[in-house]
């Protein structure tokens, strides 16, 4: 008999912890990461280059569409169109384009497709805003990572200065308030804890504790991952 496949899904807004999170189950469990928001971060690229308006819904699809996103080096590397973009897209820019252009329907739906075929390839941890909501309902894990806006701010702010970005806390609590009003509130796919999910708050959690609680929901959902001939040590 085929092992079933099984589809981890975390969501969750801006700086909960969820790459973190996802890439050490991936690593831990032998799935594949996918990182959805980097996807919408290489549509807002490519718009940025091509001087597309954000609000161009039309010509936003059309890009949606036509880019060639493959996600490289376990999930940690992207490339546009063949083209290494990982350090380009983490930007504080970036983070508003990608933001804007995912409240595009078309692109929205261009890039869901191509989330639905990697999840039918294998098993997958996979992060974003509407992974247990939209793209896998039928997903057997759902989390929802969540965290004081303070908290998830602070984090953000140390990412941006270890990549030679500077900010201060205040002005990256407002664009993070920003973003999570717009993923929220956006009439495609918002934000918000699917029904069967957990959630967790990750604000006085350490990643090692975080992990853990996941993997008890993981468990308990799953078997023990028995349901798929898992290997979780
Ligand atoms: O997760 P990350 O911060 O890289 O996502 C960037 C933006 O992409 C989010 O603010 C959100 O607007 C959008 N996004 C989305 N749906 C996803 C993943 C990301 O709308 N599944």
């Amino acid at each position: 008999m085929p092992s079933r496949k099984i589809i981890i899904a975390i969501d969750g807004p801006a700086g909960a912890g969820k790459s973190t999170i996802a890439k050490r189950l991936a690593a831990r469990l032998n799935f594949l990461y996918i990182d959805t928001g980097a996807m919408y971060r290489a549509v807002g690229l490519w718009a940025l280059r091509t001087n597309t308006a954000l609000d161009d819904m039309h010509r936003l699809e059309q890009l949606a569409l036509a880019a060639q996103i493959e996600l490289t080096d376990g999930g940690t590397g992207v490339r546009l169109n063949g083209e290494d973009i990982t350090g380009l897209i983490r930007t504080q820019e970036l983070s508003d384009a990608a933001s804007k252009v995912s409240a595009v329907p078309g692109v929205r739906r261009a890039l869901v497709e191509k989330q639905r075929e990697m999840g039918e390839v294998q098993s997958v941890v996979m992060e974003g805003r509407d992974i247990g909501t939209n793209v896998f309902p039928n997903a057997q894990v759902k989390i929802y990572l969540d965290a004081s806006v303070e908290v998830r701010a602070g984090r953000r702010l140390r990412d941006l200065q270890a990549k030679g970005e500077s900010s201060t806390l205040a002005k990256v609590c407002a664009e993070i308030r920003d973003r999570d009003e717009r993923d929220s509130t956006r009439s495609e796919a918002p934000l918000r804890q699917a029904e069967d999910a957990a959630y967790i708050d990750s604000s006085d959690l350490s990643p090692e504790a975080v992990e853990e609680a996941v993997l008890k929901v993981y468990r308990d959902r799953t078997s023990n991952g028995k349901a798929h001939g898992g290997t979780l040590q």
